[in-house]
């Protein structure tokens, strides 16, 4: 009895192998698929890809770039920062479409704000995601990647400024000083925290050094600041109880001012030195309550925008709507040219220090 039971499993064993043999993907694919390098420890890689306390999971510098591309299934130290933002995306796009069925609404002058705030946060994060999925190629890539990424996080600070300003701003509001500068200011800071961010990282070096973090959160900080401040008033002079989408305000701010903890303390790796080389880094968290405040502000912002939209074009009339959503390309231009000129400056600089080497 277990002699043939032997037999049928190992006739079943040989089947398996040989419907394996025949399911062999890469047999039918005319090209190879290129197989990434194992990852490396922290002291083979050049100082600039090294991150504090994370000890090993670094993919080498210098391979060809469909290899980084390929990493998106490989077991390294920026696979979660890289999918994090890869699967909030998607997730956002559902909660857009099941939005835009239930209030049945198409682009026009009203909704124009919360179609650019969509583009804004799917902008941020795929820049965040090429970041983190390929500026392991060489210095060149890594510094050009996260100019990119810096101009993301402007393009969504704008982005968040419009759906503030047109859906969650009260009149009395608008007509303070800050309200009446709210449009301008908000594109400017947004441009220059893109531009802080730029100089700062081509500046310092790491170690980086205190300065770093004053050049990149002075601008960010004000850019924030001032982006908010529509809904901090709405929060402090409307009653909770007639208005549905301040609790998910509050719980935006929350989980943002949280993302800036964790943005910029490398914690609980500095407390785990080597322990959260793979899961549980602190750019991890903050990737997952930024998303977060993402997915919370648009719920607010389509609860706003639903009390609002019939009223929107008389209060603020179309010429404003449109010339402020114009600002969006031009800001996206804007910062995208300042991300290349810098990126002239480090081009010039690493060429030099090649030469002096
Ligand atoms: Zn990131």
């Amino acid at each position: 009895m277990s002699t043939a039971i032997l037999q049928r499993l190992s006739t079943l064993t040989l089947s398996i192998k040989h419907v394996n043999r025949l399911l062999r993907i890469s047999d039918y694919i005319p090209f190879s698929i290129p197989s990434p390098s194992p990852t490396v420890g922290v002291s083979q890689v050049p100082t600039l890809f090294q991150e504090p306390y994370i000890l090993t999971g670094y993919r080498p510098t210098g391979q060809d770039w469909s290899c980084y591309l390929f990493t998106l299934f490989q077991r390294h130290n920026e696979c979660l920062n890289v999918w994090t933002h890869l699967l909030a995306a998607p997730i956002l796009l559902i909660h857009w479409w099941a939005k835009v069925e239930a209030l049945g609404f198409t682009l026009n002058a009203a909704s124009l704000p919360l179609y650019l705030f969509l583009v804004s946060s799917l902008t941020y994060m795929f820049f965040s995601v090429v970041a983190h999925l390929l500026h392991s190629h060489c210095e060149h890539s890594h510094y050009i990647v996260f100019f990119l990424d810096y101009v993301g996080v402007a393009v969504y600070q704008y982005g968040c400024s419009l759906g503030h300003y047109f859906y969650s701003s009260e009149a009395a509001w608008r007509e303070s000083i800050v309200g009446l500068l709210f449009l301008p200011g908000a594109a400017l800071l947004g441009w220059l925290s893109c531009l802080g961010c730029c100089i700062s990282k081509f500046r310092y070096k790491r170690p980086y050094p205190w300065q770093r973090k004053i050049c990149q959160l002075i601008p960010t900080s004000a850019a924030y600041l001032l982006d908010i401040s529509p809904v901090v008033h709405r929060l402090f002079t409307v009653s909770w109880s007639q208005e549905p989408s301040l609790p998910f305000h509050a719980l935006q701010i929350a989980c943002f001012l949280l993302s800036a903890f964790f943005f910029s303390c490398p914690i609980p790796e500095r407390f785990f030195p080597g322990q959260c080389d793979f899961v549980g880094q602190g750019h991890q968290i903050f990737h997952v309550l930024l998303s977060l405040c993402t997915i919370f502000q648009l719920e607010a912002l389509f609860q706003d925008y639903a009390r609002r939209r019939d009223t929107m074009v008389e209060v603020f009339g179309e010429g404003q709507l449109w010339w402020a959503c114009v600002g969006f390309p031009l800001l996206f231009l804007g910062c995208l040219i300042t991300a290349l000129l810098t990126m002239k400056h480090v081009k010039n600089h690493l060429t030099t220090t090649k030469k002096d080497k």
